[in-house]
């Protein structure tokens, strides 16, 4: 069992105060991190499945990422258009490389999360 580094009484690992002295041996958990757009980040997300994802659908890729919406917009957008080719086209194009960029965003704002919350 480890020590409570202020009175030296040993404590429980799982302890997040001493029962001893009072001190709190744990940093308390600090809130979820969000991203740029305000959506709460809760755990990793994989930048390849984005990729795939918006590989075989366009706007998949960023709903995937937490862009629902934008992801929905994405895909009527490109079926409407489809007879332009290019609109879907750029949109395809986009969504891949978008949703590769927000989830590898949001796995470092998860990990520095982790990395602060130890
Ligand atoms: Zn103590």
């Amino acid at each position: 069992m480890p020590y409570c580094p202020e009175c030296g009484a040993e404590v429980y690992a799982s302890a997040e105060i001493c029962p001893s002295c009072g001190t709190r041996l744990k940093k308390p958990h600090t809130e979820l991190p969000r991203n740029a757009h305000g959506d709460l980040v809760t755990g990793e997300k994989s930048e390849v499945l984005a990729v795939i994802l918006g590989f075989f659908i366009i706007g998949a890729g960023l709903m995937y990422a937490g862009r629902v919406g934008l992801g929905i917009f994405h895909l009527v957008l490109s079926i409407l258009l489809f007879w332009t080719i290019l609109v879907p086209l750029a949109l395809w194009i986009y969504g891949m490389l978008k949703g590769y960029e927000l989830c590898k965003e949001n796995n470092m704002l998860w990990l520095q999360y982790l990395e602060e919350n130890r």
